[in-house]
């Protein structure tokens, strides 16, 4: 008993012994793994931060639906127009922009509640939402293009556009719930709009500006103006959102002109371009927020631009410590043309030098300002444009 148990314990060691060792390896294996994980998870995460600061998706979405005509011309009914302009828009953005995703709330005639409206927005993270309506209003010579961001309304006229277009919202289910009590035709309902600070607000107000423009002048529509009002279906959309009002089909003209192919497509066309005005910009403010510090540290470690004030120019050179050099302690001297130039002061930004220039013309009225490129003399005006490119 004695001997097995000693053999017992012997050959427990040697076990172990081997168990540490796999385990050694084992150990140094998910070591190895675990930094080729965190190697890939932070060069995919660096590179999707980077994409990410792209304009990527854009959801379009056509006003009303199904049950819901939305507001009745004489013919023309809003949920048809607005369905056949979102559609070009798309086509448009899917044609000239390939690299921006385009995402459609309907593609035909269905209701969608617009809860479920904002949903497909934040869902898809869609950089920006346009919602295409057409208006009605009892005063038949009334016409022109609006565009809205969510915001309070500073006019009753802004107001009635936005419980005519909430009051949709009746016609789903469960509305009371799903809005929390919401009653679109009750103005007191609004006042949660009042204290709304939306996020997006500039860039929301950015994008209405960019399609007034291109209606106004592109598309030749009368400019009734970039508006704020509180539209349940912008409420909830956690990234810029419009709502274009593209004419009223209670005018006559207007009406004509939404129902042909021509209105059709100057207008979707003219909301097409305020899309690709507006990417630009994003693209550009996000590429310019980022990387752009280290950019001008470079820059001036490229350039090394001195400020000088030349005093005198000789054809022979001066004794250090004589003439010139006793009423100037600092001189540095270079040769051009054959001859010494004496300048004095010096500085590595325009305005610097421009300040020690005012002393020094009292002295040698004149003197004036040099510029240098690692001891090159280069152009005060191009070494201006390194230095002081906002001057
Ligand atoms: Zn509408």
């Amino acid at each position: 008993m004695q001997y097995f148990s000693i053999f017992e314990d012997a050959f427990e060691n040697k076990y172990y012994k081997v168990k540490i060792m796999v385990e050694t390896v084992r150990v140094k294996a998910i070591i190895i793994f675990l930094i080729f994980l965190f190697a890939v998870l932070f060069i995919t995460s660096s590179s999707y931060a980077q994409e990410s600061t792209k304009f990527r998706t854009v959801v379009i979405d056509a006003g009303h639906g199904g049950k819901d005509p939305g507001a009745l011309g004489k013919t023309a009914r809003e949920k048809d127009v607005v369905l056949a302009i979102a559609l070009k828009v798309g086509n448009y953005i899917e044609k000239y922009l390939p690299d921006v995703k385009v995402i459609y709330t309907r593609k035909t005639d269905t209701f969608i509640p617009l809860y479920k409206r904002a949903e497909i927005a934040n869902k898809n993270d869609a950089d920006l939402f346009i919602s295409i309506h057409a208006n009605y209003i009892s005063n038949p010579k009334i016409q022109g293009v609006e565009t809205f961001a969510l915001g309070p309304a500073r006019s009753d006229e802004n107001l009635e556009v936005a419980k005519k277009e909430n009051s949709v919202i009746v016609m789903e289910d469960a509305y009371n719930t799903k809005y929390e009590g919401f009653d679109p035709n009750s103005s007191e309902s609004y006042i949660l709009f009042e204290y709304m600070q939306s996020t997006y607000l500039e860039q929301s107000t950015l994008m209405a500006s960019l399609i007034q423009k291109q209606f106004r002048e592109r598309a030749g529509r009368k400019d009734r103006g970039v508006k704020q009002a509180g539209f349940l279906v912008l409420r909830n959309i956690t990234h810029p959102s419009v709502l274009v009002e593209v004419g009223f089909l209670s005018n006559k003209a207007e009406e004509k002109y939404l129902t042909s192919s021509t209105g059709q497509t100057y207008i979707a066309s003219a909301i097409f371009r305020a899309v690709r005005d507006f990417k630009k910009q994003y693209d550009d403010k996000n590429v310019t927020e980022q990387p752009v510090p280290d950019q001008k540290v470079d820059k001036k470690k490229d350039n090394e631009i001195v400020y000088r004030i030349q005093i005198a120019s000789y054809k022979r050179e001066i004794r250090k410590g004589g003439g010139i050099y006793k009423k100037f302690p600092d001189i540095y001297v270079y040769k051009e043309g054959g001859r010494y130039k004496y300048t004095t002061g010096k500085a590595n930004d325009y305005n610097e030098i421009q300040k020690q220039m005012d002393k020094i013309k009292k002295k040698v009225p004149g003197s004036f300002i040099v510029a240098f490129d690692k001891d090159k003399k280069i152009p005060v005006s191009e070494a201006k444009k390194i230095t002081n490119p906002d001057n």
